[in-house]
């Protein structure tokens, strides 16, 4: 069970006078939930998912981005875990850190990578997030010991046949078996594997792809960022059970954000937050999704700021 506590985070554009856009945002994402973040173009939506992230387009002037961990979310680490390595500051981290913790931001436009295949890009990334664990978890002791186990190491050669280690990696027919359950799972064609990365695919397969990294990925917290833009009734549907499954099968927390209330009738929120001006300015059930559909934002704007 992990959470995700933002406290009266702060953040502006990082550049000389840059615009104040959030201005004191407050929520709780737990595994096991998902939250519908939604709010009129402009409010500060994207920005909070990139400032999650760690963008570095922005800068935080103030506020906090906890996350804490339990024992299961740290199953996966081979070193004597203290109580501090389940709480940590998100502000402190670099993305990569904040990605290997659990965050996965999914973008609105994901990028097109031509000579690089769906699987080998998913492999690395799994590994990747796996090694800046290790790293992240490693203690000090630790540290130590492995300089002078390269000491004694710097002793004798190593035998040229031996390659470079590949500790705790993710082998090819492991990940692959791994990777045709979930694309199973998200009802997504076997031969989508060696396609090359989003080169040619069309706005709802992307946003499909963004969903099976996520499922490849097992993060504490997804940040999904209008992936229901521009998909058709078809595609919307397989995305929002892939959104639905990384909750039912892996207890991903999940942060949806939209504009329209279109995909919450497939993806069903726990919660519906609704941001105005950089702030969290109402809160509430599935119901207040549906309020809006008929009648928009300026109500919400009237009842919380008195003007429209
Ligand atoms: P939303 O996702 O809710 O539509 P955004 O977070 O994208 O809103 O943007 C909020 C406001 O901040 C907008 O007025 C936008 O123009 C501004 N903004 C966001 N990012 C930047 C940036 N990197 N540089 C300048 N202005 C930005
Ligand atoms: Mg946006």
């Amino acid at each position: 069970m992990a959470t995700l506590e933002i406290e009266n985070l702060q953040a502006a554009v990082a550049e000389e006078d840059g615009e104040q856009i959030l201005e004191g945002v407050n929520l709780e994402v737990k595994s096991n939930e998902i939250h519908a973040l939604m709010g009129p173009n402009g409010s500060g939506k994207s920005t909070l998912a990139k400032v999650i992230a760690g963008h570095p387009a922005y800068e935080v002037n103030g506020g906090s981005i906890a996350l804490h961990l339990d024992d299961q979310d740290v199953a996966d680490i081979d070193e004597d875990l203290e109580e501090d390595d389940l709480h940590w500051e998100l502000l402190e981290l670099e993305p990569n850190e904040r990605a290997a913790l659990g965050i996965f931001l999914g973008f609105q436009y994901p990028k097109e990578i031509e000579g690089v295949t769906v699987t080998n890009f998913l492999r690395q990334a799994l590994n990747a997030k796996a090694d800046e664990r290790e790293e992240l978890f490693e203690d000090e002791e630790d540290d130590e010991e492995q300089e002078a186990d390269a000491e004694d190491e710097a002793g004798y050669d190593s035998s040229p046949m031996e390659g470079p280690s590949d500790d705790g990696e993710i082998g090819v027919a492991e990940f692959q078996q791994r990777l045709q359950e979930q694309m199973q799972l998200l009802d997504i064609d076997g031969e989508y594997a060696q396609r090359y990365l989003n080169a040619g695919f069309s706005g709802g397969e992307k946003k499909q792809n963004e969903v099976l990294q996520a499922a490849v990925l097992e993060p504490a917290v997804a940040v999904l960022d209008e992936i229901d833009s521009g998909l058709d009734i078809d595609r919307l549907q397989d995305v929002s059970e892939g959104i639905n499954a990384l909750r039912d099968e892996q207890g991903t927390g999940v942060l949806q954000i939209t504009h329209y209330q279109r995909i919450l009738e497939y993806v069903e929120p726990d919660y519906v937050h609704v941001m105005i001006d950089g702030e969290i300015a109402k809160s509430g059930g599935a119901e207040l999704a549906n309020r809006l559909e008929d009648d928009g934002y300026d109500w919400v704007r009237e009842e919380v700021y008195g003007t429209a």
